[in-house]
């Protein structure tokens, strides 16, 4: 899945995991767990993630290539949420899958405007990473509905961390969109609307390219963002 900080992209993905019983891979979930657990790897790329800086690329791929080595996203594939998100990330990830490819690239579309709205008022579950804002909060006390863990504003969520991470996409993961158009697995899906409406719009692709032996559809979608 594709899309700038806040288009929805974890929303969208935890959902898009539940329905089709496959692993949900964030790898800003994977590196939150591990700077709360003080791994040597949290430690290292807390300055990075606090800043909103991306981690170096052999990192993640380190990183991902270490997930991937587990019998569940062999046996049911997986939903990735986060990576790549730069080229050199993209052709490692590339190289790790050979003779496989993926099947789709999602790219969730949305206004910047809108995005900051979203971002400045995202509340997360430090435990879980259930994702709340100031407008639906958890039922009790900033605490989560799901899994009871604290409810918080993460560190990067700042409003200068934000503008860093939104000018990163657009520096560094925005060029990804041509390539997997080129590519012919990119299909434009629009983030705006309610939760729900956006994972209709996201299954429905899904469900065609499932069906239909990898034929896209047109998807309606608004302009280009
Ligand atoms: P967001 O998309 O809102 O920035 P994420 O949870 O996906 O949130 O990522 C949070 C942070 O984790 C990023 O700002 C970056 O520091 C780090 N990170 C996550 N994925 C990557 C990646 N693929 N490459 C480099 N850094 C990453």
């Amino acid at each position: 899945m594709l899309g700038k900080q806040g288009s929805g992209k974890g929303t969208q993905c935890v959902r898009l995991s539940h329905r089709y019983v496959i692993p949900h891979i964030s790898t800003g979930d994977m590196l939150r767990a591990e700077v709360k657990s003080k791994t040597p790897l949290g430690l290292e790329a807390r300055r990075y993630l606090d800043a909103g800086d991306l981690i170096p690329d052999e990192v993640m791929l380190a990183m991902v290539a270490s997930r991937l080595d587990r019998d569940d996203t062999r046996t049911r594939g997986f939903v990735l949420d986060g990576f790549p998100r730069t080229v050199a990330q993209a052709d490692g990830f590339e190289e790790l899958l050979k003779p496989v490819e993926i099947d789709l690239v999602l790219n969730l579309m949305i206004p910047t405007e809108l995005v900051l709205a979203r971002l400045v008022s995202r509340r997360v579950c430090e435990d879980c990473g259930a994702i709340y804002s100031t407008s639906t909060p958890p039922k009790f006390n900033w605490t989560c509905d799901i899994c009871g863990g604290d409810v918080i504003q993460r560190e990067d969520d700042s409003e200068e961390a934000i503008k860093n991470r939104l000018n990163l996409y657009e520096s560094a993961t925005a060029p990804l969109v041509a390539r997997y158009e080129a590519m012919g697995k990119l299909v434009d899906v629009s983030g705006v609307g309610s939760p729900d409406e956006v994972q209709e719009c996201l299954t429905s692709v899904i469900d065609a390219y499932q069906h239909g032996g990898g034929f896209f559809p047109p998807v309606p979608s608004e302009e280009k963002l």
